[in-house]
């Protein structure tokens, strides 16, 4: 049975957390509620994602500082080449490794509108960044083709010089689709790259901001999916469980289908992404 099945997978699956740096002080309660709510857990590393402004980067730099002095958890910030120079992308690595950074999420970053083409790209962050210290590195995937790619293929060969170029494991965009995730790890492992695809699940609680959100991505919502969230619009409560529901079907299929690393668009909410951990076997003190 399928219960079985899973159990006999348990214990050996690995789990990541992304936050993103609060703007107000509910969010920052919000956040702080979630992190002691997952820590028990024991993920890999936990991620604070990396906005393209000079304040938001300060609330990345002092998040990820909190988390590393006041928890047991590994912090990685996200880092992106779109403003800053090689050598500022340097001394800012220099200052995380001596700060007892290890693990970082190398990205190209999104461009402000109107920006020139990018002469300079993720593999190159990705070089940098292993020029300066022995960092974890994760990278970006995108099983349904980032928005920027000419085709498919050629976004493969990017990933692909990500790997090459030092980074340790691929992270993906959100997706829904469990099939398109599986096809690119197949087109993945065909195209010689070893390291792990490390699926990336967004539990759903606001079907409306993931509408958006995949709008901007070059993500699919499959027509099942609107059919879950449909007359929910008022319920917030029954959409929780329904994206509990949608997310831990999407799990078990991955986990049997053999994958024991999952990276958690948690949004800084904590209840979905708990859930979804407990159904995989991932229990407080594991
Ligand atoms: P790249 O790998 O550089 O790819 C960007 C595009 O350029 C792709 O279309 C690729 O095919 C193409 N390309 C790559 N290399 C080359 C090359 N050498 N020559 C020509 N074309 C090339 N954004 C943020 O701003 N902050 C964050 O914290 C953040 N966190 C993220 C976390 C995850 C797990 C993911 C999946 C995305 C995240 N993003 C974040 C979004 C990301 O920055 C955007 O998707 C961005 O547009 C691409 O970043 P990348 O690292 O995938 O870029």
């Amino acid at each position: 049975s399928l219960n079985q099945s899973l159990s006999e997978l348990n214990g050996d699956i690995n789990v990541s957390f992304e936050f993103f740096p609060p703007s107000t002080p509910e969010m920052e309660t919000l956040l702080w509620n979630s992190i002691r709510r997952l820590e028990p857990l024991n993920p890999k590393f936990v991620s604070v994602t990396y906005g393209a402004n000079s304040g938001v980067r300060d609330r990345t730099h002092s998040v990820i500082e909190r988390i590393q002095n006041e928890t047991n958890l590994l912090a990685a910030p996200h880092l992106t080449l779109v403003d800053a120079s090689d050598e500022e992308l340097k001394e800012l690595a220099k200052h995380y490794w001596n700060s007892g950074i290890r693990d970082i999420v190398a990205l190209r970053g999104d461009l402000p509108d109107g920006s020139p083409k990018p002469t300079r790209f993720a593999n190159d962050l990705v070089s940098l960044l292993r020029s300066v210290a022995d960092f974890d590195i994760s990278v970006a995937a995108y099983p349904e083709v980032h928005p920027d790619a000419s085709n498919a293929q050629a976004d493969l060969i990017h990933l692909k010089k990500k790997i090459d170029a030092g980074a340790n494991r691929a992270i993906t965009q959100f997706f829904f689709d469990v099939e398109s995730y599986l096809r690119f790890r197949d087109r993945c492992a065909a195209a010689g790259i070893e390291a792990e695809i490390v699926p990336g699940i967004l539990p759903v609680t606001n079907f409306n901001q993931t509408k958006r959100f995949a709008a901007m991505t070059n993500v699919s919502i499959p027509s099942w999916l609107h059919r879950q969230f449909e007359g929910l619009e008022d319920d917030p409560t029954t959409r929780q469980m329904v994206g509990a529901n949608v997310a831990i079907d999407m799990v078990k299929v991955l986990s049997r289908e053999g994958v024991k690393d999952f990276h958690f668009y948690t949004l800084n909410r904590a209840e979905l992404t708990y859930a979804i951990c407990h159904t995989l076997g991932v229990r407080p003190g594991k």
